[in-house]
């Protein structure tokens, strides 16, 4: 793990930065550190060097990027990390300094949203991480934490075991001691983060294979239980089932579907990506499905490019791309969709927190808040900054605890200070990320998926059902 918490931490100056970036900088940066020895990248998918050239270096992106925006580092910005790959694609070697500016990356694909020139951040990320993966050699304790994340979070049934013990040590006030004394933050600070971003955690019935469209039948949807939606959060499966259900969808949902690959292909573990995605293209392809509904930001982005990911494989390429086309965040089905489910009022304030891979990585932003505007009695209010991630990043926060703990606090001040009643988003990580942050500044807030509050209006629970959620 990248030794982060460097005393950077100073707010930049949001014009800062805007223009030429500084050379000596990145170049000391390209060669800092100890080298790998040859080449920072080999022929398997190096990162192209005509998405490199993509970038004109107007800095455009530079304020949008949460790590340049925590410690105004060109090294630290898209655009210094673009230079970065440009030196190792002229034949610099990996060092440690380029590879911590790499890790250092949230992911979180504002850059791509902010560049005029459509510079393709994302591949360029992706193929870098793949070979920092393989080629860079990491200290025995970055192994040994990325072993155990890569050991448990792509496998619900093993999260699914924690449940129990969580629970317990919930419901005992142990979690309440334990936070107070500071005995764990001062012990084990990666423990301590995955502590304080665990949900509380509610008891729903797994969902059937099949559970059949409410009247007349609009759609076939497969949908995708996800790992650390299933295990932490399966009120929100819950909640999607039912509202595709009342929306005329007859829903799909097969047992043992496993993870789709998001977390191992944003982490640079392409070969383990590709299996996941190769067992779940099997398990739905024979489903007869119209669409392929998806309610995590993050794995939505990553089962959208499926065609790439398995570009190269003969036997699934044709297959990846079918798949890929029938994928559809929950928002998205809904809205092309349109609704016949009778809304009923909610009056309600809500703030809707983007998160990057359903707002940035696939430009889903209209969608989830027209059907929020559909309820009546339902009022958006807008959060400050709406393009600076809250942190979370898959499993950024844990590699990472420090600087996304400062996201998530400044996240949890820009929610707080719109007085809304109900904060609500569509992806796992940043309900447990700003719920955390929320906790660490004494306050509260409910917290809800689409999902949750789609299902409230059609079922007519009233606005305490979504107010009790925290
Ligand atoms: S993906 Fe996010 S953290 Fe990474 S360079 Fe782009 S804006 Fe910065
Ligand atoms: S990535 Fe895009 S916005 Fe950022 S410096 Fe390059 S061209 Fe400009």
């Amino acid at each position: 793990m990248s030794d982060i918490d460097d005393g950077l931490h100073t707010p930049v100056d949001a014009t800062r930065g805007i223009g030429t970036p500084p050379v000596d900088a990145l170049r000391a940066a390209g060669t800092g550190g100890p080298p790998a020895g040859g080449p920072a990248f080999d022929s398997d998918h190096p990162p192209r060097a005509d998405l490199v050239s993509d970038c004109v270096h107007c800095g455009f992106c530079l304020t949008t990027c949460p790590t340049y925006v925590l410690w105004g580092e060109e090294m630290d910005s898209p655009r210094g990390r673009i230079h970065l790959i440009g030196q190792g694609l002229s034949g610099e070697p990996l060092s440690d300094s380029m590879v911590t500016h790499f890790d250092r990356c949230l992911g979180c694909m504002a850059c791509v949203t902010a560049c005029p020139s459509g510079v393709r951040y994302d591949r360029l990320i992706e193929d870098t991480r793949a070979q920092v993966e393989r080629r860079h050699p990491r200290t025995a304790r970055e192994r040994a934490l990325r072993t155990a994340i890569f050991a448990l979070f792509p496998y619900p049934q093993r999260l699914r075991l924690l449940r129990g013990p969580l629970r317990a040590y919930q419901m005992s006030g142990l979690q309440k001691l334990v936070a107070r004394s500071g005995l764990l933050q001062r012990l084990a600070p990666t423990l301590a983060t995955l502590e304080s971003l665990a949900p509380r955690l509610r008891g729903v019935p797994r969902p059937p294979a099949r559970v059949r469209a409410r009247g007349t039948r609009r759609a076939v949807v497969g949908m995708l239980t996800g790992c650390v939606q299933s295990a932490f959060f399966p009120d929100v499966n819950a909640a999607t089932v039912r509202v595709l259900a009342a929306e005329g969808c007859e829903v799909l949902i097969p047992p043992g579907q496993g993870c789709c690959g998001a977390l191992s292909v944003h982490n640079g573990r392409r070969a383990e990506a590709q299996r996941f995605a190769r067992k779940l293209i099997d398990t739905f392809e024979r489903c007869g499905m119209d669409w392929f509904v998806v309610n995590a930001a993050g794995c939505g982005s990553t089962l959208k490019e499926y065609d790439e990911l398995l570009a190269d494989d003969p036997v699934y390429a044709e297959r990846a791309a079918a798949f890929t086309a029938k994928v559809r965040d929950l928002s998205e089905l809904l809205a092309e969709l349109g609704p016949v489910a009778r809304r009923h009022p909610l009056p309600l304030t809500v703030a809707y927190h983007d998160a990057c891979h359903l707002g940035h990585a696939q430009g889903v932003r209209a969608q989830p808040r027209a059907l929020l505007r559909g309820i009546p009695g339902v009022e958006l209010r807008a959060i400050a900054d709406p393009e600076i991630c809250c942190g979370s990043a898959g499993v950024w926060n844990v590699l990472n605890p420090a600087p996304a703990a400062e996201l998530g606090d400044r996240k949890a001040k820009a929610v707080l200070a719109t007085g809304a009643d109900l904060l609500v988003t569509a992806n796992p990580g940043c309900l447990m990320q700003v719920a955390a942050a929320v906790r660490r500044r004494g306050a509260s807030i409910a917290l809800a998926h689409t999902a949750h509050v789609l299902d409230a209006s059609i079922r007519n629970l009233g606005p305490d059902a979504l107010l009790d959620r925290d």
